[in-house]
C-alpha cells in the first residue's frame, strides 16, 4: 500500500508527547478548528438559503439520509447508494438552477449582497471570504457555486482536524458526527472524486481518511546548539541558569539572536541580559512510524491507494483511468479502522 501523509508540523507550537499541558493544548487547538469549521459550515448553508433561496427543509442530510435508510432497512451498498444519489442529486439541481437563475437577473447583485448588508452577516461574511481569501465587494468576479463549495471543503478540513484534537475527550463524538454532517453535503451536493494520479486510484476523501485511525511518528535526530553562541550546547563555555549580555542581532530570515523568534519586542543593537538555551540544529529524520496516537495530531495520511482488484471488484469492472465518484461520505458511518499494534 502506497500512501502519502504529513509527518509533522513545522512552524507551530506541537504538544509534549503527554501529560496535562498535551491535554490542555489539545482541547484549545479542538476547539478553534471546530469553531473555524461550524462557522464556515453554517455560511455554507446560510448562503445557500438566504442568498441562493434553496429550502433547507427539503434539503437531504446525513441523519436524514441516515435515518431513511435505517428505516427502510436498505442493507445492501447497492441499495443505499442507489437511494443516496437520488436524494442528493436533486438538492445539487436545485442549486445550480436557483444560482443559474438569480445570477442571470438583474436584481442579482442586490440579492447577493443581502447576507452582506446586515450588521452581523456583514461581519461574519468578512470573516469567511478574509478566512478563504475570497476577494469581495468592488468589481470582483462572482462565482458563488465555487465559493459555496470553497467554504464546505474548508469547513470540512478544519472539522477533521477537530476530531484529531479531540478523539481522546469528551468532545470526540461531537466532531466527528459534524464531520460527517458536512461531508455529506460536500459528496451529495459538490461532489468527491476518488483521483487517479500516477497511474493508481487513490482515497483522498477527507471522511474515509478520518476513519482511519492512525498516523505517523517521525523519529529524528538532531543538535542541540547554543543559542549565545552556535556551538555544541554541551560543549560551550556558556552556562544554562547563568545571565549574559549579548547585543541584539537579528539573521538573514530575521531570527532574533536573544530568543530565537522572528516577531518579538528585541530592538536590534540593544544589550540585554538573557539566559542561554537550546536551539535545535542539522535536523534529520531517521524514521518514521505507523502509530495510533500521533506526538503531532495533525500528521495523518493525506491520500491512500486503493487495492486495484478490491477497486474494480467494487465497481463491476476495470476503472481503466476514468474518473471515478465517491460515494461513501454520503453513506452511514461504518465505524473506524485502528492500528493492530
Ligand atoms: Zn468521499
Ligand atoms: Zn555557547
Ligand atoms: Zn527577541
Ligand atoms: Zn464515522
Amino acid at each position: 500500500m502506497r500512501f502519502h501523509g504529513r509527518v509533522i508540523r513545522s512552524g507551530v507550537p506541537l504538544p509534549p508527547p503527554a501529560g496535562p499541558i498535551r491535554l490542555a493544548m489539545l482541547y484549545q487547538d479542538g476547539i478553534e478548528a471546530m469553531r473555524e469549521s461550524a462557522c464556515l459550515y453554517g455560511q455554507c448553508l446560510r448562503g445557500m438559503a438566504q442568498t441562493w433561496g434553496l429550502d433547507l427543509s427539503k434539503m437531504p442530510s446525513w441523519e436524514v439520509t441516515n435515518e431513511f435508510i435505517q428505516r427502510h432497512n436498505l442493507q445492501s451498498v447497492k441499495d443505499q447508494q442507489a437511494f443516496l444519489i437520488e436524494a442528493w442529486g436533486g438538492a445539487e439541481r436545485r442549486l445550480r438552477h436557483e444560482i443559474n437563475q438569480r445570477m442571470h437577473t438583474p436584481s442579482f447583485l442586490v440579492e447577493a449582497s443581502a447576507l452582506r448588508d446586515d450588521a452581523l452577516g456583514k461581519r461574519r461574511y468578512e470573516e469567511m471570504a478574509k478566512a478563504l481569501h475570497l476577494r469581495h465587494g468592488g468589481r470582483a468576479p462572482v462565482d458563488p457555486w465555487r465559493d459555496l463549495e470553497r467554504a464546505a471543503r474548508v469547513a470540512l478540513a478544519r472539522a477533521v482536524d477537530a476530531f484529531n484534537f479531540l478523539e481522546d475527550t469528551e468532545l470526540a463524538d461531537v466532531a466527528h458526527q459534524h464531520s460527517h454532517k458536512i461531508a455529506a453535503l460536500i459528496g451529495g451536493v459538490f461532489g468527491c472524486d476518488i483521483q487517479y494520479i500516477e497511474g493508481a486510484y487513490w482515497d483522498t476523501c477527507p471522511i474515509s481518511l478520518m476513519h482511519r485511525r492512525c498516523g505517523m511518528s517521525v523519529g529524528f535526530t538532531a543538535t542541540r546548539r547554543c543559542s549565545l553562541c552556535g556551538d555544541d550546547i554541551d560543549e560551550c563555555e556558556h552556562l544554562l541558569g547563568v545571565l549574559y549580555e549579548v547585543r541584539i542581532q537579528r539573521s538573514a530570515d530575521g531570527t532574533c539572536s536573544a530568543c530565537g523568534r522572528h516577531s518579538c519586542s528585541h530592538v536590534e543593537g540593544e544589550i540585554v541580559s538573557i539566559y542561554p538555551h537550546a536551539v535545535m540544529g542539522d535536523l534529520q529524520v531517521h524514521e518514521i512510524s505507523l502509530v495510533s496516537r500521533p506526538r503531532d495530531p495533525l500528521a495523518r495520511f493525506t491520500r491512500v491507494e486503493f487495492d486495484p482488484q478490491d477497486l474494480a471488484r467494487s465497481l463491476g469492472g476495470e476503472p481503466d483511468g476514468r474518473e471515478i465518484r465517491c460515494y461513501r461520505c454520503l453513506h452511514p458511518c461504518e465505524g473506524f479502522a485502528t492500528l493492530e499494534e
